[in-house]
């Protein structure tokens, strides 16, 4: 055998683990780059889960989608979205197949990590207002300290009035910050364990220092503030009891490296794949299994509750699918789901030169590699796992293929490591087949997040290819 001939048999049985970006067309590259600007617009414009809907609502809206309640019968090609509380979205795109032979589902999650307000969050500490926080997700603690963070929220009065407060995220607009200790007292936090470095109680932010103008009252400067908030948004400090305010990160996403291959930004987990699910059920006309894109909330704590992806309300939405194309058989639902394909589109951990020894380097997710397509998650031997059916990878391959959208076959770093979960489990115990397929994500759950632009877009064909 020649030398040539080990370079072709390479080339036929080895899998391609090439840089996505060697080969690629002008129109292909000019494609990436517009659609990551688009995306990067959308991230800055949609930092929480309720701002995410509300956004994606409104691009539904642009695009032909119609509340399903307006709509008594549906037939094939009609486009519908129901919003579950503002916290959800559920889009469909009926298509030409009975819906009791199942869907093609993509579900993506709105929430992210980040440090929520407790509901008695203001008191005053020496001249100072302070707010305390109770952080949401996984983070490591103190890589939210000493950073801009605006605040993002609803304030709810008893008489149902409801006040969205934003501010920070304009270039006159106050930030607000969390204040870790200066080295030079810092002996003692130094010696803590990096995970206590910085402990939850610990994560109170600095939120003015303004005494109220008179000398016959205590707490001044919580009153001033109170004062500001009474006569800018109508509120007092009972109303905090029904508000859910968040502390996120108050810089903008952008694009990172000298050669603008990556988007730095916060939330990325999941907002890239909400926002690759959402273009992509954008492209659907007429399928021939009905196309639905989840967005959902609370995936960071679990999936519970009536916004997580466990709610009862999806399937709610489900039911007047089936109903609304004739579909009352009481098993109709049952039917459909076990007969659904469905991806959780959610993040993967990329590669970490400065971490290399957390990542096996034979299963793990690297920028500019594609998609990832992450066969089973959970942790330990496979704890929790969510696993799919190789019959059902082995499609997604071919769909994939064809479509010449990228992906690598990986899983979350080392066994034994840690590991994690996604939706994908809550919708395979419904019945349906369920495959993890989403992006890399370099520095997870902290403030700013890195991916590829190139792997961003491969999720977008990928997702469309699927749907259509
Ligand atoms: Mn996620
Ligand atoms: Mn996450």
């Amino acid at each position: 055998m020649s030398r040539n001939d080990g370079k072709e048999l390479k080339m036929k049985l080895f899998t391609n683990k090439n840089n996505g970006w060697e080969n690629l067309s002008d129109d292909e590259l000019k494609d990436i780059f517009q659609y990551a600007d688009e995306y990067m617009y959308y991230l800055n414009n949609s930092k929480t889960e309720k701002e995410i809907v509300h956004n994606s609502k409104e691009i539904l809206l642009k695009n032909g989608f119609v509340d399903i309640s307006e709509i008594d019968e549906l037939k094939a090609g009609d486009k519908v979205f129901y919003v579950n509380r503002g916290r959800c979205i559920y889009a469909a795109v009926i298509g030409t197949d009975d819906l009791e032979d199942g869907f093609k589902i993509v579900a993506a999650h709105c929430d992210s990590p980040r440090i929520d307000l407790k509901q008695n969050p203001l008191y005053e500490d020496n001249g100072l207002a302070m707010l305390k926080t109770h952080y949401y997700g996984g983070i490591k603690k103190y890589q939210w300290t000493n950073i801009p963070l605006s605040i993002h929220g609803t304030v709810v009065k008893p008489d149902g009035e409801k006040i969205n407060i934003c501010v920070g995220e304009n270039e006159d607009d106050p930030i607000f910050t969390i204040s870790d200790l200066l080295p030079h007292l810092a002996q003692e936090q130094m010696e803590r364990k990096l995970k206590d470095g910085v402990q939850g109680e610990e994560l109170n932010v600095l939120a003015g220092s303004i005494p109220y103008d008179s000398d016959e009252v205590s707490e001044r400067v919580k009153l001033n503030i109170l004062q500001l908030l009474n006569e800018r948004y109508g509120i007092k400090e009972i109303d905090f009891m029904s508000s859910e305010i968040e502390l996120v990160p108050a810089f903008k996403a952008k694009s990172m490296g000298f050669d603008y291959s990556m988007i730095a930004g916060y939330g990325q987990d999941d907002k890239v794949c909400c926002y690759a699910a959402l273009r992509a059920i954008l492209d659907v006309e007429t399928p021939k299994k009905t196309a639905i894109c989840v967005i959902t909330d609370k995936e960071e704590v679990g999936f519970n509750g009536v916004t997580g992806m466990y709610t009862r309300i999806f399937d709610t939405f489900v039911l007047e699918l089936l109903e609304k194309t004739g579909n009352t058989s009481p098993i109709s639902l049952d039917k459909a789901f076990s007969n659904t394909r469905a991806l959780s589109a959610d993040v993967d951990a990329a590669y970490n030169p400065n971490y290399a020894s957390a990542f096996e380097k034979n299963n793990t997710a690297y920028l500019n590699k594609g998609m990832t397509v992450v066969k089973y998650t959970g942790s330990k031997g496979k704890s929790g796992a969510s696993e799919a059916p190789a019959e059902f990878v082995a499609e997604l391959r071919k769909i994939f293929d064809d479509a010449n959208a990228k992906y690598q076959s990986c899983e979350l770093g080392k066994v034994d490591k840690g590991g994690g979960g996604t939706i994908a489990l809550t919708l395979a115990n419904r019945g349906m087949d369920v495959l993890d397929v989403g992006v890399p994500v370099m520095g997870m759950h902290s403030p700013y997040e890195i991916t590829s632009k190139f792997d961003v877009f491969q999720a977008y064909k990928g997702y469309r290819a699927f749907l259509k």
